[in-house]
């Protein structure tokens, strides 16, 4: 049964799972599909170990495990579940976005970004998305499938792996050969992949060697503003930030920026939102794609501030990144700076993301995997 919120995706006949993989398992399941190979449970946790604390997916690194035993538990529990095709890099390397094929030939992208004190990854979520965001490039193409578990995580674990292996220039040691900050804001809406997601965010934060061990707090789910999807997020207990893309204040124009908002109006999402930040104690990002003169007037500046004043809440404004064929547009300097003023007015705190990738197109919004 799909989850409220959650759109239900039908696979064309015929179509394949993706392989499964040891992260798409609990460390309980692993132990039991190491046992089905007649394999002693305790390999479970030597796999683990390999994948999830050494990054070291291919068996010949696997010493602590006999030789003959390796290749079944390979084939078993780590595929191969994604190739490079190419990766594209800027900012003198610091920004690296990396093209991946799937195994059925689906195309997704990540992108790993180093700053001064943080290294943060933008993940995806789906191959492609259904949410038909009109200024985005990633909803032009529609929703090609899910990703399973183990695809979203393994994005991550090769991030780390790169990191580690100084694939990515400007690490010290000091923290910075390891990531620090993962955001769902690649391809995809994750909470229409709910339940993926979850067990992403467990595998993610488990204490190693069960997962990577990343902090709750690094982990950012973004979302279109599912509101059934959001309160159960709620529910799961997570201490993960919540970003919700508004960009409009008013129904009459959200309901063109995100169409999903003819179903849930902007006054439920953001009292959705304002749930999760009560219970998990977290500010909650409101996401908003500064886009000339369609979304960007100092009456709606007003308007949204009236909206978030005294919540627990802070505006991420991002300067709309061009896309193919879209007609819009950043915004003017001084209408950006009137928006900010105009938020400031009612006292709620307002940064302008400082957006990486445009020259790869790998910024917010540009991920549409094409393989050219
Ligand atoms: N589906 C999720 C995650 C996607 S992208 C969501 O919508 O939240 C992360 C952010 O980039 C979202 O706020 C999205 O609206 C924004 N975005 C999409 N296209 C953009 C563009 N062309 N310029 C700037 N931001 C964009």
């Amino acid at each position: 049964m799909p989850a409220p919120g959650e759109l239900t995706f039908v696979a064309p006949r015929g179509a394949k799972r993706p392989p499964r993989h040891l992260a798409d398992l609990s460390p309980a399941e692993r132990r039991e599909a190491v046992a089905a190979l007649g394999e002693k449970p305790f390999r479970a946790k030597q796999l683990s170990q390999h994948y999830f604390a050494r990054y070291a997916d291919h068996p010949d690194a696997w010493t602590d495990i006999p030789a003959a035993a390796r290749g079944r538990l390979a084939g078993d529990l780590l595929p191969e579940l994604m190739t490079v095709v190419r990766h594209a890099s800027c900012d003198d390397g610091l920004t690296r976005k990396t093209l991946w094929r799937l195994f059925d030939g689906t195309l997704v992208e990540s992108v790993l970004m180093r700053y001064p004190d943080r290294v943060t990854m933008c993940i995806s979520s789906q191959a492609g998305c259904g949410m038909n965001c009109p200024f985005c490039a990633t909803g032009q193409a529609g929703l090609d499938r899910n990703l399973s578990t183990a695809e979203i995580v393994h994005q991550i674990v090769e991030g780390m792996r790169a990191l580690r292996d100084g694939e990515v220039p400007g690490g010290s040691g000091e923290g910075l050969d390891r990531l620090s900050n993962i955001v769902f804001m690649g391809m995809g809406e994750p909470l229409a992949n709910y339940r993926r997601v979850m067990d992403a965010i467990r595998r993610l934060t488990d204490p190693a060697p069960d997962g990577l061990g990343l902090s709750q707090r690094g982990i950012t789910v973004s979302t279109v503003g599912l509101v059934p999807a959001i309160h159960r997020f709620t529910d799961e207990g997570f201490k993960c930030r919540l970003a919700v893309s508004l960009h409009a204040p008013d129904d009459e124009l959200r309901d063109t920026l995100v169409p999903v908002n003819t179903r849930w109006k902007v006054r439920e999402v953001l009292d959705a939102a304002w749930r999760y930040s009560d219970v998990s104690g977290r500010r909650v990002s409101i996401e908003y794609a500064l886009i000339r003169d369609i979304n960007d007037q100092a009456w709606r500046a007003d308007r949204l501030g009236r909206l978030l004043k005294g919540r627990r809440a802070h505006v991420n404004l991002i300067p709309l990144n061009p896309t193919p064929g879209s007609k819009w547009t950043a915004s003017r300097p001084e209408d950006e700076r009137a928006f900010v003023a105009g938020l400031q007015a009612h006292g709620v705190p307002v940064t302008v993301r400082d957006t990486r990738g445009q020259e790869i197109e790998g910024a917010c919004g540009q991920l549409a995997a094409t393989a050219r």
